[in-house]
């Protein structure tokens, strides 16, 4: 993904109001690989049900603020990240809730997703799978988990943005 500045993130907001942008915790931005993502996505450190996700909408970026269930999957059972769709152990995906923006969101409507607990969609679609045959080869399937998040997330931000 393009590279963020603080200002572009904050002012990019489309899910809350205007003072609460303003206080989103930012994440370290000199640290972030933004070649190897799709998506920024952080977690508030002092309150953990709080998470924030930024995406490119063609020129111009778009933030949301997800509310983390309490409940989680339970553990022993797989479940899948409705943006990655790598399965993985239930405990590591979380059900999500974005207000969706403008009127509906005021309203308490919400969009709920499965989405890996710690926001680590685009690490770990990376991890090629090893080489097997009659299957793509390692790298072709990375690229093709990449395409897919990516559209996953366009979409998901249509539906947050179509309140
Ligand atoms: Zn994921």
């Amino acid at each position: 993904m393009q590279p963020l500045t603080e200002e572009q993130i904050r002012e990019s907001f489309v899910n809350t109001t205007k003072g609460e942008a303003e206080r989103v915790p930012m994440p370290g931005l000199h640290e972030v690989l933004w070649d190897e993502r799709e998506y920024l996505g952080w977690h508030d450190a002092k309150a953990p049900q709080r998470a924030y996700v930024t995406v490119w909408q063609g020129d111009h970026p778009v933030s949301f603020v997800l509310r983390a269930a309490e409940r989680r999957v339970r553990n022993g059972i797989s479940a899948m990240c409705s943006l990655c769709h790598m399965p993985q152990p239930g405990a590591q995906v979380t059900l999500f809730a974005a207000p969706r923006s403008g009127e509906a969101g005021r309203k308490g409507d919400t969009v709920g997703t499965y989405i890996c607990a710690d926001l680590g969609c685009s690490a770990i679609i990376r991890i090629a799978p090893p080489a097997a045959p009659m299957q793509m080869a390692p790298d072709e399937i990375v690229q093709r988990r990449i395409a897919g998040l990516q559209e996953r997330l366009d979409s998901f931000t249509q539906t947050v943005l179509a309140g």
